[in-house]
């Protein structure tokens, strides 16, 4: 039976400022809270409770971590007052408590999934705050210390589980002695008959043993004073689990007693650490391959320690662990050592999430090293192959499919932030949106109010949050400027017959031809006429009487520019994925199919495609703009005007006009001027498909001899 007093000094033993008052005050809440009930396995709450703290206590945690051990349970009782606990304990007990209370709910996504679903608990409890695992893990110790209570598939399933998921935990947190602790328990209860073995084993030879550990163990110690150095050395038993384990790996029975014992040796620096290995390789000899330097070469869990195997005074294979005193506590404690909370510092704060983000990436380095090399922690293999865990700079962790960008993970925080994303820091370094995101990473996000969703963010996104509102917006916009457009071209259509859109509309006839066209609403109808689905004179066909009709309505209209312009094109211009749009296109940089371009909306004349780096597109209104694409699949020809530079001699113009046609293009035009200086000054005027055959028919006319510049001209 555990006492509070028991606890309570071993908790004020090594944290000073222990306040007994919360701390009973603790107890006492958990002691009403589960007055009528008992654990699961009948035992008593309040001891369960006290024992999960005693447990906290050797991993010498901070005051918040006992008081959650003891009121861990508390949140699923019926009567659970979250006020009371925040008023008595503060909003970070509380916080804590929920935190493991909201992961111990979380229901197991498939059954036969179980450790894995639990691994997931547990990790993203820890990415949270690592407290909550410590809580956790001690609250295992205890269930599993009264294992025997339970029905047998209970047990098994539970020890299964132990095994599997939190002693690996425990040791990736470097906890070396509650790792020992659940592995033995669990294997008591999965493999009875070899368990029972190797306790008759120990117990037969205890005698001998002791002997042997006495005898052993001062032969070191007085090797140490020999040599003028300060250590403690102790002997001991292995834990079961690794004897086992050894058994069932080698397939050798160990009847050597000396397999079960290992000896330890705690010196003061790591020199002396050396020190000692040299004495006891000069005294016994090692067995090759069985050194190790976990000093020079710590293990992921900050594990540190000079590991060696020697043939001992009678011949036997003797396992010697040298290490500091303070690695030993960091193999104790593990993480909770680095990681030691001051009462509500802001300092501490800063400190400790650097130490636990370096932290969380080592164990999840770790974790790729163990998939990288098919190694015996076979149960965490492609654990998580579909997602990636990062974390915002205040520490929270988003889970996000493998493959993710910054741009899913600013949709992740809030759809406005995502909305809004123009930049990203990943682990402090500025990085562009796409880049992929790695286990561990920190992002921050940058938003700016002018930005809006890119439509070439749909290239890389994963999340379906991400996709749908990127897809949402770029529709709604593309929707908002067709419809612009679309009024705009009907507009000018209508003045044409003497009337207006706001006639139009007034009169109800606008409505009646939308319905007639088969739309809901006139915005459907301005929309599809943008679009270029609908042309504005099938639209005025139905609301200028026949009479009134001049005869050319369904001719678009058109104004003063030149012929190329006044084209309507069924060309090769998309917009949002819809073809056969009407658009005209700039003089001022006179496109050609496969160059970047941009739709500009022209108030009177709808829509004109310029090129991407046109001058006017850029000086232009933003608000205008329209993302158009080529329509590769459609072949139209466009215009293009070229000036060839040549010697002015005889036979040059049939010579590049030949050249024209060996690049299958067709001349519109052709003027010839002679310049003084004995150069021919030509225009061409050129139908091609697109810029690379415009590029062809450049390529050809500069083959043609005496000619010594070409060019395109833009207008
Ligand atoms: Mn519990």
């Amino acid at each position: 039976m555990l006492t509070r007093d028991t606890v309570f000094s071993q908790f004020i033993s090594y944290f000073p400022q222990a306040d007994r008052v919360l701390f009973d005050r603790a107890c006492a809440l958990a002691e009403q809270a589960h007055r009528l009930q008992k654990t699961p396995d009948g035992r008593d709450y309040l001891q369960h409770s006290l024992e999960v703290a005693a447990i906290l206590t050797r991993l010498k945690v901070d005051q918040t971590t006992i008081l959650v051990g003891i009121l861990h349970d508390f949140l699923a009782t019926p009567d659970a007052s979250r006020t009371e606990i925040e008023k008595i304990f503060g909003s970070e007990v509380l916080q804590l408590i929920e935190t493991g209370h909201k992961i111990s709910s979380i229901p197991y996504r498939q059954k036969n999934r179980q450790q894995v679903e639990s691994f997931r608990k547990m990790f993203v409890a820890m990415a949270r705050d690592l407290r909550v695992v410590l809580v956790y893990l001690a609250d295992r110790l205890s269930d599993m210390r009264a294992i025997e209570h339970c029905g047998q598939a209970r047990k098994e399933s539970y020890s299964r589980e132990t095994l599997e998921v939190y002693a690996p935990l425990a040791n990736r947190l470097g906890i070396s002695w509650l790792k020992a602790e659940l592995e033995d328990l669990s294997l008591q209860i999965l493999e009875p008959e070899k368990f029972a073995a190797l306790t008759r084993r120990i117990t037969t030879h205890k005698e001998e043993r002791g002997d042997y550990i006495d005898k052993v163990g001062g032969q070191i110690r007085k090797l140490l004073v020999d040599n003028q150095l300060e250590g403690d050395v102790t002997g001991r038993f292995k834990h079961f689990y690794s004897v086992y384990r050894k058994m069932e790996r080698t397939g050798v029975d160990l009847d050597e007693i000396y397999d079960l014992i290992a000896f330890r040796v705690l010196v003061d620096s790591v020199r002396e650490c050396y020190e000692v290995l040299g004495l006891i390789h000069a005294t016994w000899k090692p067995i090759s391959g069985r050194f190790k330097d976990y000093i020079a070469m710590p293990k992921a869990n900050m594990y540190q320690s000079l590991h060696t195997t020697v043939l001992g005074p009678f011949g036997e294979r003797m396992e010697v662990q040298i290490r500091t005193h303070q690695m030993h506590s960091i193999a104790e404690e593990g993480v909770a050592a680095h990681w030691k909370y001051k009462e509500g510092g802001p300092v501490a704060a800063v400190g400790r999430d650097d130490k636990r983000f370096s932290w969380l990436r080592q164990v999840m380095e770790w974790q790729q090293d163990v998939s990288d090399h098919a190694a015996e922690e076979s149960s965490f293999i492609d654990l998580f192959p579909e997602e990636v865990y990062v974390f915002t700079p205040q520490g929270e962790v988003k889970e996000l499919p493998r493959g993710a960008s910054p741009v899913d993970f600013a949709y992740a925080i809030h759809t406005d932030v995502g909305s809004h994303c123009v930049g990203a820091r990943i682990n402090g370094k500025l990085s562009p949106l796409k880049t992929e995101l790695k286990n561990g990473d920190i992002i921050e996000v940058m938003t700016a109010t002018h930005q809006t969703p890119r439509k070439d963010w749909l290239a890389f996104v994963k999340t379906s949050k991400a996709r749908n509102k990127i897809r949402q917006w770029v529709k709604a916009e593309q929707r908002e400027k067709s419809m612009l457009m679309g009024r705009e071209l009907l507009e000018k259509a209508l003045r044409k017959h003497q009337t207006s859109l706001k006639r139009a509309l007034l009169s109800g006839l606008l409505e009646q031809a939308a319905t007639e066209f088969g739309y809901r609403t006139t915005d459907d109808l301005f929309a599809s006429v943008g679009y270029g689905k609908t042309s504005p004179g099938q639209v005025i066909s139905h609301i200028v009487p026949r009479a009134e009709k001049s005869g050319d309505a369904d001719r678009p209209d058109t104004d003063d520019q030149d012929k190329s312009s006044r084209r309507p094109s069924q060309s090769a211009i998309l917009i949002g994925g819809i073809d056969n749009v009407m658009v005209r296109f700039a003089h001022c940089c006179n496109p050609l199919p496969g160059e970047p371009v941009t739709g500009f909306i022209t108030r009177g004349r709808g829509l004109t495609v310029h090129t991407i780096d046109c001058l006017q597109v850029q000086t232009s209104d933003p608000e205008r703009r329209i993302e158009v694409q080529w329509d590769m699949h459609r072949k139209t020809l466009r215009p293009v005007k070229i000036r060839v530079i040549c010697e002015d001699q005889k036979g040059m113009l049939v010579g590049i006009s030949g050249a024209i046609s060996q690049a299958d293009a067709n001349i519109v035009s052709a003027t010839v001027h002679a310049r003084g200086d004995k150069k021919g000054n030509n225009l061409f005027v050129v139908d091609v498909e697109n810029l690379e055959h415009l590029n062809r028919v450049i390529r050809e006319i500069k083959r043609v001899k005496g000619v010594t510049r070409v060019e395109r001209l833009k207008n």
